[in-house]
């Protein structure tokens, strides 16, 4: 991060504004919103601080800066058109350890003044760290349509019952539901239709409710986070990675996902790399019932999709049997991603009417398929965990009846930005991979689909055609 943010309490606060134009104008209205004493020194104003002047809302020196106008500020905002004066006031500013900011002169500023978004007490700042203010304001524009007006109203609403919540519902995980049942469920909606008296109502008996309620019941969420790039998140995947109090995971999950978890999450990696197995899959099975019976909400986030190699069944089993709560999201799996983001369908009328998705993991060296079913024309073949046995999956596709120029593609890394598609025939695969680095996770397409991708590649890196 290269700013640290902070909400500044700048209440009944001498703060300077050095500057009397438009700019010196928009901060002035901002620091008196929020509630400061403003000290403007500048000699001359523009028409809207004179106004500001005539209705004491402000303080005025019509004179030019002096030093001891810092003297007892809390902020100080520099907005004149004399670099020489914003410069000095910098100066003097950060040797006397007071917040001020230049308006533009990112390299003058102790501070910056983000976006804002104000359905006050709640407030969203948006800061691109100064890279982009055109993208900053975007932002803010999205936001703005995404939040309900009525937002402070439901914040206010919340802090008048937090003595009364805090008192009866002692423990923190079950405050913590409590209060998201409250944002998201029918009293927000009843404050959302200006309903207040029905929704302090409903509060006043959703705290009884709750502190009869016996002790918590833990729940687990099995989570498919798709193949890498997270844009291909479901809403649901990333609602529950919002509200789960521990996130299990494994080595296909990319770190700008977990970026996207509960901050005070517990993240606990139970890893998965091949044949470094970090935690036997029966303990991890065992391990989200136990945290499920602690009332934990615990989210196994899987690469792909659950129920597409990842084991996902076997850790429901458990849960079954432990008669722990379960919920499952599905995820895109790795074949949609990589074929999406490789330009290579898995089917066509022309080229393929079936597609067959099988594990090419080693056991013992040998792949154990069924190899005369999967050697067939008019189909396309997805092998996940295949990286290492390219060699014997080629030799014998073709030692069943594939031809030797079947095309087929490894698609390394989909969907993120070290996406690398090496095309080649079955013949040609192993030397080809012999000569490039293909890093896993990897999957394999075999089938004339293939020939597709020089047309309708779109994404990433060119590929590499041998
Ligand atoms: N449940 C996952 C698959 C887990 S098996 C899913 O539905 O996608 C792990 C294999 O998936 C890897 O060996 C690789 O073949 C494939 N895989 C997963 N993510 C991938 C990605 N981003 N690019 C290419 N292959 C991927």
């Amino acid at each position: 991060m290269k700013y640290f943010p902070v909400f500044f309490d700048i209440q009944d606060k001498r703060c300077l504004v050095v500057g009397g134009g438009d700019v010196a104008a928009r901060k002035v209205s901002l620091m008196f919103r929020a509630g400061a004493r403003v000290v403007v020194v500048s000699p001359q104003l523009c028409e809207s601080l004179q106004v500001r002047v005539a209705n004491g809302d402000i303080e005025h020196h019509a004179r030019d800066f002096v030093d001891s106008d810092l003297d007892a500020c809390a902020l100080i905002v520099a907005a004149t058109d004399d670099q020489a004066v914003n410069k000095r006031v910098s100066d003097l500013a950060h040797s006397k350890c007071v917040p001020v900011n230049v308006v533009d002169q990112p390299a003058l500023c102790s501070f910056i003044v983000p976006s804002i978004i104000d359905r006050s007490p709640v407030q969203v700042a948006v800061s691109t760290g100064g890279a982009s203010p055109v993208l900053a304001r975007l932002l803010r524009a999205r936001l703005e349509t995404l939040i309900p007006a009525a937002y402070g109203r439901l914040a206010a609403l919340m802090d008048e019952f937090r003595g009364k919540v805090k008192k009866h519902l002692a423990d923190e995980g079950k405050r913590r539901r409590f209060w998201e049942d409250v944002a998201q469920g029918p009293i927000a909606e009843m404050v959302f239709a200006g309903k207040e008296e029905a929704a302090r109502e409903a509060m006043h008996t959703a705290v009884d409710e709750a502190r009869a309620a016996d002790g918590d019941r833990g729940e687990v969420y099995l989570v498919g986070a798709g193949p890498g790039d997270p844009d291909l998140l479901t809403f649901r995947a990333l609602r529950l990675l919002q509200q789960a109090d521990v996130i299990v995971y494994d080595r296909l999950v990319s770190s700008e996902i977990l970026d996207m978890a509960r901050r005070d999450a517990d993240l606990v990696y139970v890893g998965k790399e091949r044949d470094k197995h970090t935690l036997p899959q029966e303990d991890i099975n065992l391990l989200l019932a136990r945290l499920a019976k602690k009332g934990k909400r615990v989210l196994r986030l899987k690469g792909g999709d659950p129920f597409i190699f990842g084991r996902g069944g076997e850790e429901i089993e458990t849960l079954m049997q432990e008669g722990v709560n379960f919920q499952i999201v599905p995820g895109i799996t790795a074949a949609a991603g990589a074929a999406s983001y490789a330009g290579i369908p898995l089917t066509h009328r022309d080229h393929a009417q079936s597609v067959t998705f099988v594990t090419g993991h080693l056991k013992d060296g040998t792949m154990n398929l069924n190899w005369p079913a999967l050697a067939q024309p008019h189909q396309t073949l997805v092998v996940y965990m295949g990286l290492l046995g390219v060699k014997t999956l080629c030799a014998k596709l073709v030692e069943h009846g594939l031809p030797g120029d079947t095309p087929m593609a490894l698609v390394q890394k989909a969907t993120t930005r070290e996406q690398k598609v090496l095309v080649g025939t079955l013949d040609s695969m192993p030397a080809q991979l012999d000569a490039t680095t293909i890093k896993p996770p990897t999957l394999i397409i075999v089938g004339h689909v293939v020939s597709l991708h020089e047309k309708l590649s779109w994404f990433g890196a060119a590929s590499t055609v041998g």
